[in-house]
């Protein structure tokens, strides 16, 4: 078999710097929490510092952002508001490789995937919303749909850019302004993106950009004078939130965990159903919300496709996210890396048949090889628990009502997916599939026109497409 020989992208690119600042007011300031070290979670070693907020700092930047709000950026017209976010995403694209390298190093996830998908995605969601600004009389929301004020934005670590465009953009193009905190392990891109904030010459305090752990998220989700909080995180926290902002009167959208079904009916091409099955689950280590993680197979197809799929599972190659040619990176930290192999030992006590690709794993870093349990049971914690890494639990059907039945059989509500060659399957059980999100002989294809959210224990509002605008506007 040929070997490929290493192809990584250089980590200068990146631009690293020893200390990051956070970004309130137009400036970048030190807070005064205890500043935080991110790590490269490919090697283990710490890529910088990053000064984070205490909750004196947090209220600073809420007031910066009412400030920007009762001054300039809610009284603007939405053309004028359009030429920053246009901008913005110029940016955006401008340093794409600089973000692209510096979201590997900081999350751990492959290079292809941080320049191909993530980097773009997020200059497609400004480019896209920027559109949007002064068309709002137009996206069937009433004449003249007004702003809701400051927004509290808190994001995860899986996609730290692509998460912080969905959260800004629309927020911005609506003529809100922004506080926004960054997960703890990836505070990088963020901070990057305030430097562009800067360079687009967005007024001050229109976007605060904050750093710190969850005690930040939770002074700035309860701020009294916030008046819209976004969310996208575990369901744990999302409840969370959503109790202390009970009866307050502001507004909240929530973006939670998923146990998505990936369908694959008997007559479906398996080659292509393969390829699909294996983007739902390995993309991004397995770290997304709508990952394809139950993945229900008619009985009668089943030893075939399963055989196809450890096949092509062992050609993934686990390593360096840097290298052009690595398709698995690494887990993005320690913690998540114990939390997936607790959840796979439950899967093995349980019953369930683990098969485990026997690529070979770098010494240093987190990494988990691509594994794939079947003879999963609907009880099984594997079946019914995010596990949020490289692990695809298979299940199996007859008909396709059981299909559905066991597709709808969780607390959450995220996504699915179907394949199948008929068209009249694909709307029948898209129908029935309690999922905000359906995708047909495709998986995890986002698009800022698309809206994206859940049902149920995967939250409530969506982001993106005409619909996205409605959870930032008073309507
Ligand atoms: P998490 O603990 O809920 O963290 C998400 C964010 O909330 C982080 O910035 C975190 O800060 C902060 N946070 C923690 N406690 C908080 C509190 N009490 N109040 C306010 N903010 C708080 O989730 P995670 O484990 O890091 O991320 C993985 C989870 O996110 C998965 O369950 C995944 O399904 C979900 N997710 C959902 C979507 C979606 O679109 N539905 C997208 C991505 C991820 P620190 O990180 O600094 O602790
Ligand atoms: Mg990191």
């Amino acid at each position: 078999m040929w070997e490929y020989a290493p192809a990584p992208e250089s980590r200068d690119i990146a631009n690293l710097k020893p200390t990051y600042r956070m970004f309130v007011d137009g400036q970048f300031v030190e807070g005064s929490g205890e500043p935080l070290k991110t790590v490269n979670p490919g090697t283990e070693e710490v890529l910088a510092e990053v000064s984070t907020a205490a909750p004196a700092d947090v209220d600073k930047a809420v007031k910066a952002a009412r400030r920007a709000y009762d001054r300039v950026w809610g009284k603007m017209p939405g053309s004028e508001r359009a030429k920053y976010i246009f901008r913005i995403a110029r940016l955006i694209q401008e340093r794409s490789r600089e973000l692209a390298v510096l979201e590997s190093l900081d999350n751990g996830k492959p290079i292809k995937e941080s320049r191909d998908v993530d980097v773009p995605t997020a200059a497609a969601h400004f480019f896209y919303h920027a559109g949007w600004a002064d068309k709002l009389g137009y996206a069937g929301l009433g004449p003249d749909p007004r702003p809701l004020g400051v927004a509290g934005q808190v994001i995860p670590w899986n996609f730290p850019l692509l998460m912080a465009a969905w959260k800004i953009a629309p927020a911005l193009a609506t003529g809100n302004t922004v506080v926004i905190k960054p997960a703890e392990t990836t505070p990088l891109s963020a901070l990057v993106l305030a430097e562009i904030i800067q360079q687009a010459d967005l007024p001050p305090g229109v976007v605060n950009i904050l750093a710190g752990a969850g005690d930040v998220g939770a002074a700035l989700v309860s701020h009294p004078d916030v008046d819209k909080v976004a969310f996208t995180g575990s369901t744990e926290v999302g409840k969370i939130i959503q109790r202390q902002l009970a009866g307050t009167g502001r507004r909240l959208s929530l973006e939670l965990g998923g146990k998505a079904a990936n369908i694959v009916f008997d007559d479906a091409p398996l080659d292509q159903a393969v390829e699909g099955i294996v983007n739902g689950i390995f993309f991004n280590q397995g770290h997304v919300c709508c990952a394809g993680s139950r993945l229900l197979v008619q009985e009668s197809v089943a030893d075939e496709l399963l055989e196809k799929l450890h096949a092509r599972v062992s050609t993934l190659r686990v390593g360096d996210p840097l290298d052009k040619n690595t398709d698995v990176g690494a887990i993005n930290s320690r913690e998540q890396l114990t939390k997936i192999q607790e959840l796979v030992e439950t899967g093995d006590a349980e019953g369930a048949q683990r098969w485990t690709s026997a690529c070979p794993l770098p010494d240093k870093g987190f990494y988990f090889a691509p594994t794939v349990f079947s003879n999963v049971s609907q009880a099984m914690r594997i079946a019914r628990e995010e596990i949020f890494g490289p692990v695809l639990s298979v299940l199996t059907f007859r008909t396709p009502d059981e299909a559905v039945a066991k597709a709808n059989n969780t607390p959450y509500g995220l996504s699915a997916g179907i394949w199948t060659e008929k068209g009249s399957r694909i709307l029948w059980a898209a129908q029935k599939m309690r999922a905000g999100v359906v995708w047909a002989n495709t998986f995890n294809r986002f698009d800022p026109t698309a809206p994206f959210g859940g049902y149920q224990e995967s939250g409530f509002g969506r982001e993106g497409g005409r619909t996205g605008l409605e959870a930032y506007l008073d309507v």
